[in-house]
């Protein structure tokens, strides 16, 4: 059968393994599996969450409704803006998609830094765009502007702080570069992990009311699926002009957001206590990776998420420390698929941690 020929170009999203298929594949005891590859938050759903999806179980038999106007509400309040500036999508990548689908066609470009969130590039050859990258794996605005200035692009992502690396932007030259940007380019700054970049450096800090207002051809992406706990709920947002909104909206599916889900994030909104302390303990634990790696000599990026990215002498490879921590039970990302001999561990809680490195001391001494 034929399909669409854009397909042919289009790899399937990579997402971190299973814990079922280590119990399935190695014989790992459940009990004993760490997942740190999917930048989850390791101290679990707030327990005022879980209290109230256990109260709606009941209601699952008629639709959610459709307007999510509770949950709006709750995120307009959060960011000073309108319920008119705010779509809800099942997890942000659904927002990714609309903002993809609402601007690009067969011979759209679509601009982005090397080392990136990987669904920006697999939506955008969904739609047959041209894909354009920086050549640093890092952000680095001179080569965004250059390029740019060459091509054009009729979409930028900006990944604030950056996946699978880590690194952050700062606030101020991420305007200064807006400020060239043509008002028909969407650009869209992803905040995934905003809450972490934001508490850790106030410099990194977007605050989406005040981008919005002066770009309005920005949109701001959030997610509950990080520092809020809420992975497994789907749930993300994006804050927007009201013509970007609007036009997002066409392409939304009817229902698309579940009664739980828009329950359960109204709740984490509400338990402001809990996300702190989850990102304070986060950092915290975060000091102790980057001590082990300077004591194994790793070079490390300063990260301003839940996870870090550890870069790996030539005496090792990203694929067998990867491939030996599975069998003793522990998930992280290989960073190979991106051209780097290197590893992304998610931070875990300080129990998590201490056996990370218990096992990864092993591992490397094996493996040497
Ligand atoms: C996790 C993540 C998202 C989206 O997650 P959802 O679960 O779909 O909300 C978006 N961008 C980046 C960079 C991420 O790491």
């Amino acid at each position: 059968m034929k399909f669409n020929k854009v397909l042919d170009a289009c790899k399937v999203y990579e997402a971190g393994k299973p814990i079922e298929l280590l119990v399935r594949e190695y014989g790992v005891a459940l009990k004993d599996i760490i997942k740190l590859a999917s930048n989850e938050n390791p101290y679990g759903t707030s327990p005022k969450v879980k209290e109230k999806i256990k109260k709606l179980v009941s209601s699952m038999y008629i639709y959610p409704d459709d307007s999510m106007y509770e949950l709006k509400e709750a995120l307009a309040n959060k960011f000073h803006v309108q319920n008119e500036n705010i779509i809800i999508g099942s997890g942000s990548d659904q927002i990714l998609d609309f903002c993809i689908k609402a601007k690009c066609t067969q011979n759209s470009k679509i601009l982005m830094s090397k080392t990136t969130f990987a669904m920006y590039e697999i939506y955008g050859k969904q739609a047959g765009a041209t894909i354009l990258k920086t050549k640093d794996d890092e952000h680095n605005l001179e080569q965004f502007l250059s390029m740019y200035k060459k091509h054009g692009a009729d979409i930028i992502f900006l990944c604030l702080p950056n996946n699978p690396l880590g690194e952050c932007l700062n606030k101020d030259d991420v305007y200064a570069f807006l400020d060239e940007i043509n008002k028909n380019t969407l650009v869209v700054i992803d905040g995934a992990y905003q809450e972490y970049a934001s508490f850790k450096d106030k410099k990194k800090e977007i605050i989406p009311s005040d981008l919005i207002n002066k770009y309005n051809n920005c949109i701001y992406l959030g997610t509950f699926s990080k520092a809020y706990a809420l992975g497994g709920m789907r749930i993300g947002y994006g804050i927007a002009q009201k013509n970007i909104i609007e036009t997002l909206f066409k392409l939304r599916p009817p229902f698309n957001i579940t009664t739980l889900s828009l329950a359960a994030c109204i709740e984490a909104l509400k338990d402001k206590e809990f996300v702190q302390k989850c990102i304070e303990k986060n950092f915290k634990e975060m000091k102790r990776y980057e001590e082990y790696a300077k004591k194994k000599d790793f070079d490390y990026i300063p990260s301003y998420t839940n996870f870090i990215s550890i870069k790996l002498d030539e005496l090792f490879s990203s694929s067998d420390i990867v491939e030996a921590l599975l069998k003793r039970g522990i998930i992280v990302r290989n960073l190979a698929s991106y051209g780097l001999n290197a590893i992304r561990i998610t931070i875990g809680s300080k129990k998590q941690n201490t056996i990370v490195f218990k096992i990864l001391d092993e591992v490397l001494e094996k493996l040497k």
